[in-house]
Order: structure tokens, then C-alpha cells, then sequence
């Protein structure tokens, strides 16, 4: 499909933001970390290399949803950022492409090990941990000790005042759901998602949704990846972060090249200059304190510090594939969700 149609088919339902002036070259990039990032990301491109981006954003599990409907006629080029585990499920249905980047060896192990996994269809391009947030000026105010371990969450003082993701469309909820699910085994993580049922307020479409309502006092608890909840802190809202003491779960953001995309050549630009150290290094100047996989990127000083963090052995093969993630949304519809 040229590209003038498909950046005018996106134009029409609203849902892009373009960096720079139209042009024939155009890449199509479906984006999946806060809206800030993608917009940054975009602009840097283009001002990099002149290539203009038409950007949308949305939640890693939508993106996978919109990217395998359009499998019969991609519309995008390359799907940039979200949780690994849909990159690895999209990478099983063969709708991302394997491509060998000259940049690989810049990545760090973890990175290479999600690329591996894929075979070569997807590749790591950030880490964070995942955790929760909680508002202490609510907490000082309401007298309430915080949750430090997930079994704290089931505190019936937290009624009504925590808020997570739908793991269908979130990936950030279903990192949360895959990781109780290793942490305590699949039906007994059941048991203790519909124990705190009562104390959620809400299965938000979006991963930062909870940790956002927790910086504007709106929710008492936001579970969140420890990166969105320190952005939030950055910015001067009276949240802080807790990496539960009981184990925790972590998430390797991808990238991913669109299989048949529009436009291969410029899918494969933009993921060589997206595994740069220049082109990671200004994530925190976007407000992004994920760890980068370009091993010559500091990690953020405000980033948990994974030593200090206990984290499971997290297997992202078993629980980005078909069957296991497809299973576990499946079980969360029938048990959670649709209880409400
Ligand atoms: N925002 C940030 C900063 C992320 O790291 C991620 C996941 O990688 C997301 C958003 C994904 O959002 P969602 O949970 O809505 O898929």
C-alpha cells in the first residue's frame, strides 16, 4: 500500500502523531511506551535522518491485537517498545520478521537472550521492574502502613483503593499476572487475584493509568513498572516505589519488524539507529527510566537497583508463547474480568 494512504487511513480515526514534514518516505511505527517516549523517539528519528515517522501509540497487548488483525495487509512498519512477552507471541504467529542488526553485539545479555528466543524476530531493547506505587500523602493521612510484599495487597484497608491493568490489552498487567503465576503457581495466583478483587477500583486499558492515578491521589496503590512510578516521583507527585519483598517480576521492552511491512528498508533503519547508545541515551531526557540494553547507557541513578531487588528467574519463553500467554488472558477473562 503506498504510503500516502496509509498515513492518511491513520490520519482519519485520529490516532497519529506525526514528527516532521509528509514525505513518500514515511515510516509506519506502532509504539508501546508512555506517549512522551514515543513522541521523542519519533522526533529523534526524523532529525537524525530526515525519515519522517508516523507514530501511533498503543497498549502492548492492543498493538499485538491490531497488528495481527492487519496481518493480511500490514499497515506498519515496526512495533517499538512494550512488554517482551507479546513481542515473543507475535514472533510464534510469525508476524514479525527475524533481521540480524550490525548493532546486536552493542546489547547487553538480556537483550541478546530475548533475540534469541525469538528467533531473531524480535530483540530486547530496555528492562524494568515491575512493582507498584503508593500515594504517601493517602497513606500518612489514612494512618495505613504500605504493602511491601504482594500478600500485603490483600490488606482490607486497601479497599476499593488499588488500581492495575486489564493483562489483555496492558502489558505491564500481564507481566503482574505472569509473575504470580511463577511466583506462587497458576491456581493459586487465581486465588489471590480474586482474594484482592475487592480492593481494586478499576482494570484500567492501560499499563500507567494506576500509577498516574496514584501520583493524583485519585487511588491509594498503582501497580506499575518501578520506571513509570519513579517518572511520576521525578515529576514531583508524592508517590513511592516498592519492589515487592516477596519476589518480583521484571520485563524486557522489544522491538519488533512488522512481517510484509509497508516499507522493510526503513523498518530496518530505524531499528539499527534504535539500538544505538546516541539514540537510547535520550530516553531519560524523555522522562524514560527504563534500563537501556545498549551496554554503553548508564542506567538511570533513580533506577531500582536490580541487585537490591529480588526478582524471579522469569521465563519469557514459556510465558510469551501462544499457548501459555493465550491460556492465562483466557483464565483472567473467565475468573476476573468478567466478574465484575
Ligand atoms: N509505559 C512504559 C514506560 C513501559 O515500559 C511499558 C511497557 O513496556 C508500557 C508503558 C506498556 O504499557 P501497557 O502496560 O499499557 O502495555
Amino acid at each position: 500500500m503506498p504510503k500516502g494512504l496509509n498515513r492518511a487511513a491513520l490520519t482519519a480515526v485520529g490516532l497519529v502523531a506525526f514528527a516532521g514534514a509528509a514525505s513518500a518516505d514515511e515510516l509506519v511505527m506502532y509504539c508501546s511506551v508512555q506517549q512522551s517516549w514515543c513522541e521523542a523517539t519519533a522526533a529523534a528519528f526524523t532529525a537524525d535522518t530526515g525519515v519522517d515517522v508516523a507514530m501511533q501509540r498503543k497498549d502492548t497487548g492492543a498493538a499485538l491485537a491490531q497488528i495481527r488483525a492487519e496481518a493480511s495487509n500490514p499497515q506498519a512498519d515496526v512495533w517499538w517498545g512494550g512488554s517482551g512477552d507479546a513481542h515473543i507471541q507475535a514472533a510464534s504467529e510469525d508476524l514479525t520478521e527475524a533481521y540480524e542488526s550490525p548493532n546486536i553485539d552493542q546489547l547487553q545479555d538480556w537483550a541478546i537472550e530475548q533475540y534469541e528466543t525469538a528467533d531473531h524476530k524480535t530483540v530486547g531493547i530496555y528492562s524494568g521492574v515491575l512493582g507498584w506505587g503508593y500515594n504517601t500523602e493517602f497513606f500518612d493521612r489514612m494512618g495505613l502502613k504500605p504493602p511491601l510484599a504482594w500478600s500485603d495487597l490483600e490488606n482490607p484497608d486497601y479497599e476499593g483503593e488499588i488500581q492495575v491493568a486489564n493483562p489483555n490489552t496492558s502489558g505491564t498487567a500481564y507481566t503482574a499476572l505472569a509473575t504470580l503465576v511463577q511466583l506462587y503457581g497458576e491456581d493459586e495466583a487465581f486465588e489471590f487475584l480474586k482474594r484482592i478483587d475487592d480492593n481494586i477500583s478499576e482494570y484500567t486499558q492501560s499499563g500507567t493509568a494506576g500509577i498516574r492515578a496514584a501520583a493524583l491521589g485519585e487511588t491509594g496503590i498503582g501497580i506499575a513498572f518501578l520506571h513509570d512510578v519513579i517518572q511520576q516521583a521525578a515529576a514531583g507527585f508524592p508517590v513511592k516505589a516498592v519492589a515487592p519483598s516477596d519476589g518480583t517480576g521484571y520485563e524486557i521492552g522489544s522491538m519488533s519488524i512488522i512481517a510484509n511491512a509497508p516499507d522493510p528498508e526503513l523498518a530496518k533503519q530505524f531499528y539499527d539507529w534504535a539500538l544505538t547508545a546516541k539514540a537510547q541515551s535520550r530516553a531519560l531526557e524523555a522522562g524514560a527510566y527504563q534500563i537501556q540494553a545498549n551496554k554503553a547507557v548508564a542506567p538511570p541513578p533513580e533506577a531500582p537497583k536490580l541487585e537490591d531487588t529480588k526478582l524471579i528467574d522469569y521465563d519469557f519463553a514459556k510465558y510469551g508463547s501462544a499457548e501459555t500467554r493465550s491460556h492465562l488472558l483466557k483464565r483472567w477473562d473467565d475468573e476476573i474480568g468478567s466478574q465484575r
